[in-house]
């Protein structure tokens, strides 16, 4: 590796599987401290352990992105523990498709607490530190459904259009003083997402859709972010779709 990122310091949220955890390895890689975020202990440990096996440095801080004390104890551990923050991923998300007509309406607030109060109360609490510093990279990670929309996904269509409408205005906001914010619009990948899905129906369609193409695999979007964050200071990757080949 190329240790592009010696020296900086990276907050991954949603780091315990598939794209956070990738990205969190990834950046390490590359030279960075990494805090990683996330609810399960067991898996935040796994992911911890590969990368101090390659020599990286990596704090775990157990964290619910829907609880805002514990989003500001994450920034404040990271801040205390390595002296500074240079990047800060908001990746973590749930993914839980069925149709608008008669959905369990727990579901959707799940997804919006997750996916769009994780998104603000990290960005809140870190803004301070980053304005500071006068230096720093926001990258939150959407989705294709950020950008388009298909029937039975409506409320998670609703959360990444809000999370690529806030980044944008929080870019222009931000961008005089400094700070890049990127947002990153995967396709299909091969994570644990489809979980969260109780709808059968959903769930089936969900897989099927899976099968039918190939998926991009947790690295492919952990180096499209490595890419985004390993930039010159003067350069600010705003967006990035990145799509399996054969998923239109
Ligand atoms: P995974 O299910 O593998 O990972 C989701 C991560 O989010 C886990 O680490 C999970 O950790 C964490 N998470 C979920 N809820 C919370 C919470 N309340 N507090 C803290 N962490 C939480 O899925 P992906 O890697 O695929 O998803 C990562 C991001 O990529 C999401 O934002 C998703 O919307 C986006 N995305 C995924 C696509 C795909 O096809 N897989 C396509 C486009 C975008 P834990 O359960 O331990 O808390």
């Amino acid at each position: 590796m190329t240790q592009k990122l010696a020296g900086k310091v990276a907050i991954i949220t949603g780091a315990s599987t598939g794209i956070g955890a990738a990205t969190a390895i990834t950046l390490a890689e590359e030279g960075a401290y990494v805090a990683i975020a996330a609810r399960r202990a067991d898996k935040l440990n796994e992911v911890a352990q590969k990368i101090e096996a390659s020599g990286g440095k990596v704090l775990q801080v157990i964290t619910d992105v829907t609880d805002e004390a514990q989003v500001q104890n994450l920034i404040a551990k990271t801040k205390e523990t390595f002296g500074r923050i240079d990047i800060l991923v908001n990746n973590a998300g749930i993914a839980i498709a069925g149709q608008i007509a008669n959905a369990n309406t727990d579901d959707w607030r799940k997804m919006i607490n997750v996916n769009i109060f994780g998104v603000l109360y990290a960005t809140h609490a870190v803004l301070p530190i980053l304005l500071e510093q006068k230096s720093g990279h926001i990258v939150n990670v959407s989705s294709v459904a950020g950008r388009t929309v298909r029937a039975g996904i409506g409320l998670y269509n609703l959360t990444k259009w809000g999370v690529n409408a806030f980044s944008e205005s929080l870019r222009l906001e931000v961008t005089p003083q400094n700070i890049r914010v990127t947002v990153v619009e995967p396709g299909m990948v091969n994570t644990e997402i489809d979980q969260h899905i109780s709808d059968p129906v959903a769930y089936e369609k969900s897989q099927a859709l899976r099968k039918s193409i190939t998926p991009l695999e947790a690295e492919d979007v952990a180096n499209a972010i490595a890419y985004a964050v390993s930039q010159p200071e003067r350069v600010d990757i705003n967006e990035i779709l990145i799509r399996p080949t054969t998923q239109y």
